[in-house]
């Protein structure tokens, strides 16, 4: 009886500990949040951009800037990979398209999927333009000019800064693309 007594005892505050724990858990919690930020969701407000760009990264695709001619990283790039949004990392260049102009930055003949970039009328600048913005994130990217190489005659000039290159993988061993 007495022994009885004590294991009711003990499962008892047992209870007890786990329900507070369980109280404990179920507390608002911010990490949560943060870390979904981290992963998946996008930055929404200019607080929140500058803290993912560089000032310079932030001035060309959140305030429609440009870098100077012949001063990027990419319009010398000539690997084989893919150009992603700097933002967000949507693919948005192919190499295959890229070609050089000659006016110092990034040049592409096409994009690599049409859904992935939005172009707009932009007539800042006293100028007639078609701006280019990332679909995904609305990162400016640079313009689109109807003076490039056939078939598509299409330029894209586009800012190293909105980009990440992603080099294709390596051929395998004993292969060679040549
Ligand atoms: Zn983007």
């Amino acid at each position: 009886m007495q022994m009885n007594w004590r294991a009711g005892s003990g499962a008892a505050v047992c209870v007890v500990a786990m329900l507070v724990a369980t109280a404990w858990a179920a507390d608002p919690v911010p990490r949560s949040k943060e870390q979904a930020a981290m992963t998946n969701e996008l930055p929404k407000t200019d607080a929140e951009w500058k803290k993912v760009l560089t000032p310079e990264q932030y001035r060309i695709m959140r305030e429609k800037g440009t870098e100077r001619a012949f001063t990027g990283r990419y319009y010398q790039t000539k690997e084989k990979g893919d150009y992603v949004c700097a933002g967000c990392g949507q693919v948005l260049f192919a190499s295959k398209e890229k070609y050089d102009s000659g006016t110092g930055w990034p040049s592409f003949c096409g994009t690599a999927a049409p859904s992935n970039v939005t172009e707009k009328a932009d007539t800042s600048h006293g100028m007639a333009r078609t701006e280019v913005l990332c679909s995904r994130c609305g990162a400016h990217l640079g313009h689109v000019f109807p003076d490039g190489p056939p078939p598509s005659g299409l330029r894209y000039c586009i800012n190293s800064e909105a980009l990440s290159f992603r080099p294709a993988a390596k051929p395998e061993a004993g292969g060679s693309d040549r």
